[in-house]
């Protein structure tokens, strides 16, 4: 009997070889004398699996090779796969060299548990088989048969054609590929295969054109529902579906379980490991959805118990006790009455900040609904309570604009508002020193309000506007400024339930519900640009009844030059059209004050069109502006052409958005029918995750988020999310085990450390 020690160098030796052989295209050139030769002389264990391996089919040797690798892995005891396996490197992966490595690690798995966990997408039904004399036109189905003829030809001087007859007993079917040569050794004459590929009838022949085809009975990638995955980045399906396969026999058996016994028979789902094996290896659709759906939950399980978690450790706040006096002198001096739900928002935020636990509130409305005013009784709250605020804005323009508007939601008030945008000067390093002396109570500005210099003396409040275009960065680092502060965010693109309670899963949420002034609907026109003329007489007409309004320019930054030459030259012409001085432009690359001058004479109604680019620049609140034209409105976004129209019709009158567009694809085809079919934001914001995805919907910081999810569908699993909710919140209740505390922190710990709730 060989020592141990023995067995596992022969064992290695071996491995090698077969790697060899593999590298070597299956040539049995591997090892002098033949493989089967070597195998029995230094592994007689291992002989069976490769008697007679000279004589084979490339596809039998294949097949030969694994079953050696087979004996291989179970021989090897002390070398018996333990779940820390899952961790190891890639290259460690059976079957996969350093080739294939880095192919694998394109498509984000670094390690073996990341090639067990690379879930398909969709399953392809190649089930359906069917005699060939049954074959119709447009079939795609499996057929078995002999091949009975090879022919090879050159079509062209870079197309090679192999055509193959094959047959079943009841008719002829021609399989043909172009430029795969190899395929001329592998195929062989008088051997059955299985070939599956949508049928053809040409020239009186039925063909498929490249079939995907194997030795008859293996019933792997034909004969069956077949995964098919999102990418495979230079490997093939089928090489893909092969490495999963061998990896799951070696690997599947030491995949832990991650879900709660409990919870995991409450909800009725398979164990981990079998789901595992399932979904890539289901028996049909229904057995995928139910894998796909148990592996689903567990990720959004974790993420759920993340966010909970994190928000537990960190509930450490200070009560602020706001003054009631002052916050009602605050609504009395509105002008207006606030809305029910404005109302709500408002105690809802009082009653936060007067808890011992940090605010973390999510203020949703449609654009108009009337956020502002109630960010700006949060603020009064704040300063009353002898805390400062700090309101952030994703643009200068926008910082002023706040600016402006809570200066005069503010007169009469002790309250004081400072402007701190980027730049340097003596004017800003005296409102840095106001800051951190605490003489000044509300900082409005923008990402320069988180930069090193700033310091507040007390900040109690952190106002963020339009969080989407914030990102989640700058909202941490804003939270570090003071401690336990709390945080209020505004979102004027309404952002679907399933994302809020993904992305925002501990944050509280304040609908506002209602508009404050009844509007009118904002008709919206999409015309395409061969009768742009007619947009324009239109415009004439809204300026003879004394009516202002914008003309809107994409501003992207790839092509920022070309884009700013277009407004300028468009302005150019209106220009010359309407009368110089009733025109005006506002860009992002003029100076500061240009930009103010611009804003004011349109909003005094000097100037009568305003010619802008990119959403932001207008996020503007000139109630009067009645009509919006938007050139090249295929480059905007369902969300951005939202919020664009929703600049226009604000006081009550009625207005017209005229999108013009050529769309080029169907996407933007369907974003522009969108917009011109709905109003309601919320439909709207729907409307875009269905478009895009949520991916895009979320912008580039919450985009890793979402991307870590591997089986869960924000679209689709609304459901799942909540019941994964409820028992995370169960789970924290009880006490969350050490080992699931991992986990979270392993697979979602850097998404939650940005997020930073
Ligand atoms: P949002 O920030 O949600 O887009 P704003 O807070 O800018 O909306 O409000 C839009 C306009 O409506 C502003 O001119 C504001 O003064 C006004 N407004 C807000 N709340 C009310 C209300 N309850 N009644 C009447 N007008 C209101
Ligand atoms: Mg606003």
């Amino acid at each position: 009997m060989p020592k141990a020690g023995d067995l596992e160098g022969r064992i290695e030796l071996v491995r090698k070889v077969v790697e060899l052989e593999r590298a070597r295209g299956l040539q049995d050139r591997a090892a002098i004398g033949g493989l089967e030769a070597f195998v029995s002389r230094h592994l007689p264990e291992g002989k069976r699996a490769v008697a007679g391996y000279s004589q084979m089919s490339p596809a039998a040797r294949a097949k030969a090779l694994e079953q050696l690798e087979e004996v291989l892995t179970s021989l090897g005891r002390g070398r018996q796969p333990c779940p820390e396996d899952l961790a190891r490197p890639v290259e460690e992966a059976a079957g996969v060299g350093e080739k294939r490595a880095a192919l694998l690690r394109k498509l984000g798995i670094e390690t073996i548990e990341d090639l067990l966990t690379f879930f398909p997408r969709r399953l392809e039904d190649r089930s359906v088989q069917k005699p060939i004399g049954e074959l119709a036109d447009g079939d795609a189905v499996t057929v078995v048969g002999t091949v009975r003829a090879k022919s090879r030809m050159r079509v062209r001087p870079h197309l090679e054609l192999i055509k193959v007859a094959v047959d079943d007993g009841t008719g002829l079917l021609f399989a043909i590929w172009f430029n795969q040569p190899w395929l001329w050794d592998e195929l062989r004459q008088g051997e059955k295969y299985a070939f599956y590929g949508k049928v053809q009838r040409r020239f009186g022949e039925l063909q498929m054109e490249n079939p995907v085809w194997e030795p008859a009975g293996a019933g792997f990638h034909t004969g069956r529902w077949v995964p098919i995955y999102p990418a495979t980045e230079g490997l093939s399906q089928a090489s893909l579906r092969w490495l999963i396969r061998r990896n799951l026999r070696r690997y599947g058996r030491v995949i832990p379980e991650i879900l709660p016994e409990e919870v995991r028979r409450r909800l009725g789902l398979p164990p981990r490991r079998e789901a595992i094996r399932r979904i890539h290896f289901p028996r049909g659709p229904h057995d995928f959805e139910r894998a796909r759906k148990a592996l689903a939950f567990e990720e959004l399980f974790l993420l759920q118990l993340g966010l909970a978690l994190r928000y537990k450790k960190e509930a450490r706040g200070r009560s602020l006790n706001p003054d009631p006096k002052l916050v009602e002198r605050f609504v009395q001096g509105l002008g207006f009455d606030l809305t029910p739900s404005q109302k709500r928002a408002l105690a809802a935020i009082e009653q936060d900040l007067r808890a011992p636990y940090p605010m973390l509130r999510l203020l949703q409305g449609d654009v108009g609904a009337g956020k502002t005013v109630v960010a700006a009784g949060a603020c009064v709250m704040a300063a009353s309570a002898g805390a400062q605020a700090a309101f952030m804005a994703p643009t200068e323009i926008l910082a002023e604009q706040h600016f402006f508007v809570l200066q005069e939601l503010f007169s009469g008030l002790p309250i004081r508002v400072e402007l701190l945008v980027g730049g340097s000067g003596t004017r800003k390093r005296r409102v840095l020193a106001a800051i951190a002396a605490g003489e000044v109570d509300v900082v409005v500005g923008t990402h320069a309000l988180i930069q090193e210099d700033v310091s507040f003396r007390d900040l109690g409040l952190a106002v963020v506007d339009e969080q989407h275009r914030f990102g989640v960065v700058q909202r941490a680092a804003l939270e570090k400024k003071g401690e336990g502060t709390n945080i209020l965010v505004m979102s004027a693109t309404p952002i679907p339930r399933t994302v809020v309670l993904t992305l925002y899963g501990e944050f509280a949420l304040s609908v506002l519900e209602e508009m404050p002034r009844p509007r009118e609907k904002v008709r919206t026109v999409w015309v395409s640009e061969s009768r742009r003329e007619e947009v324009y007489r239109e415009v004439e007409g809204f300026l003879a009844r004394g009516e202002k309004g914008y003309v809107i320019f994409p501003l992207v930054e790839e092509s920022e030059e070309l884009d700013l030459r277009a407004a300028t030259q468009a302005y150019e012409e209106l220009a010359r059209r309407f009368g110089r001085e009733q025109v005006g432009l506002l860009h992002g690359r003029m100076p500061p004050e240009e930009k103010r001058a611009a804003m004011s004479a349109f909003r005094a109604g000097e100037v009568k069109v305003l010619v802008a680019t990119t959403v932001v620049e207008v996020g503007l609140d000139v109630p009067d502006a009645s009509f919006m034209v938007i050139e090249h409105a295929d480059r905007f976004g369902l969300a951005q052409l939202h919020q664009l129209r929703g600049r226009i019709g604000r006081g009550g009158q009625e207005a017209v958005c005229y999108a013009i567009a050529d769309p080029k694809t169907e996407e933007a085809r369907r974003r522009l029918s969108a917009f011109r079919d709905l109003t309601d934001g919320f439909k709207i914001a729907e409307a875009d995750l269905q478009i895009r995805g949520p991916g895009d919907l979320l912008g580039t910081a919450q985009h890793g988020f979402v991307s870590r999810l591997k089986a869960a569908n924000l679209i689709r699993d609304l459901g799942l999310l909540e019941q994964a909710r409820v028992e995370a919140r169960r789970l924290v209740e009880k006490g969350v085990p050490e080992r699931l505390r991992r986990e979270v922190e392993r697979r979602f710990g850097e998404e939650l450390e940005l997020l930073g709730v």
